[in-house]
């Protein structure tokens, strides 16, 4: 816990919310781009937790939950610090697009990995801006965070749920009894995450397995980097629609959080009833799949909804040509069974599209260690 904290230009204050900007970098041609920190201190110690949005220009579901959140009676009543970052990638939110202009990557793909860094090849391009300062901030949070969650939206009318990471830890260059050490530090991390999440009370759904959530960059995610690099208990809340957030689940996001800070022991109070929204709890451990694939150019008229629970062979969407007349069996079904975590956006799609997000069954365990070749790249 750090009592004297400062961010940016913001300097906690016990009691109060305190306001400031951090320096992110400064263009050739003058401009500024700082980072918007919100402070909020309780008189009485307790932990540190940082509060991200905004990393994604479309996803304005985020910043609102931290604008409503964020109140002087909640900085009266709590205990510890509250970081909050709204604005993650100003350039992105201007223009509300999900890859912004100044960097065409996706920014939620450049926090550090934890990996030595080897010199800069000369044949590739050097980390940019945007990256640089992620590696900057990262230090800040990585030195005062205990908590973090980090807040996107997935697509228009999903549920609101919680991505799960499973938790990777490392076995190079150590010995049998330093992997077991590690493995249950690793383990230990998992359940204070798993807790954590319960707590926010939403539908609880795991990310990719090991293989493909690394291939996907995942790991260098906001939350991700939080989690794997830092050993600190991070997720990431999918909120819905992003470009008109829903204030139903901007509502139970607020409330969510706010069950976090008193788990963490940082406000009194009961937990707060979540039921703003559809809860999905299944029973059994989902992850996430993008299910069932069209194998041709087509129509899909959806026949399932978000929340909707399929069995493998149901109906999800009829199947049509551009002019509505039925293509095939007519029919598109669900190739496994799970919940419908949202609609893949639109009717038109092309050979190899998913027409549903899904939560399906996962098998895979959620602590691991890392692939053998991922620190010798
Ligand atoms: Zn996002």
């Amino acid at each position: 816990m750090a009592t004297s904290l400062q961010v940016g230009t913001a300097v906690a204050k016990p009691g109060s919310l305190q306001y400031g900007e951090w320096a992110a970098f400064e263009d050739a041609v003058g401009t500024r781009e700082f980072l918007p920190v919100i402070i909020a201190q309780g008189r009485e110690e307790g932990p540190c937790i940082w509060l991200t949005a905004g990393i994604h220009g479309p996803e304005h579901a985020g910043p609102s939950v931290l604008y409503h959140l964020l109140t002087p009676e909640l900085a009266d009543e709590l205990r510890g610090t509250i970081v909050a970052l709204p604005a993650l990638c100003p350039p992105g939110l201007r223009t509300m697009a999900y890859v912004p202009y100044h960097v065409p990557e996706n920014p939620n793909r450049l926090w550090p990995d934890g990996r030595e860094s080897a010199p800069q090849d000369p044949d590739k391009p050097a980390p940019s801006a945007q990256e640089r300062a992620y590696a900057r901030l990262y230090r800040e949070m990585e030195a005062s965070a205990d908590y973090l969650i980090d807040y996107h939206n997935a697509w228009t009318n999903s549920l609101s749920f919680v991505f799960k990471d499973r938790i990777l830890y490392r076995t190079d260059g150590k010995s049998a009894e330093e992997v077991a050490a590690t493995r249950a530090e690793a383990e230990a991390l998992a359940g204070q995450l798993a807790a954590m999440i319960e707590a926010y009370g939403h539908t609880v759904v795991n990310e990719f397995p090991v293989e493909k959530y690394i291939d996907e960059k995942l790991h260098r995610s906001t939350s991700g980097a939080a989690l794997l690099v830092g050993g600190i208990p991070a997720f990431t809340a999918e909120l819905s629609t992003g470009h008109l957030p829903d204030a139903a689940v901007v509502q139970a996001a607020v409330a969510g959080t706010r069950n976090v800070l008193r788990w963490a022991g940082m406000l009194d109070g009961p937990r707060e009833p979540i039921d703003q929204i559809t809860v999905i709890e299944s029973g059994y451990p989902v992850r996430r799949r993008q299910t069932p694939r069209v194998d041709r150019a087509c129509v899909v008229l959806h026949t399932v909804e978000t929340g909707d629970t399929v069995k493998a062979g149901d109906v999800v969407g009829l199947v049509r040509d551009v002019w509505g007349r039925p293509l095939g069996e007519g029919v598109i079904r669900a190739e496994e069974g799970g919940i419908v975590l949202g609609r893949a956006h639109g009717i038109y799609f092309n050979p190899g599209d998913p027409v549903l997000y899904m939560a399906v069954r996962d098998e895979d365990p959620m602590v691991g260690p890392y692939p053998e070749e991922f620190y010798k790249k």
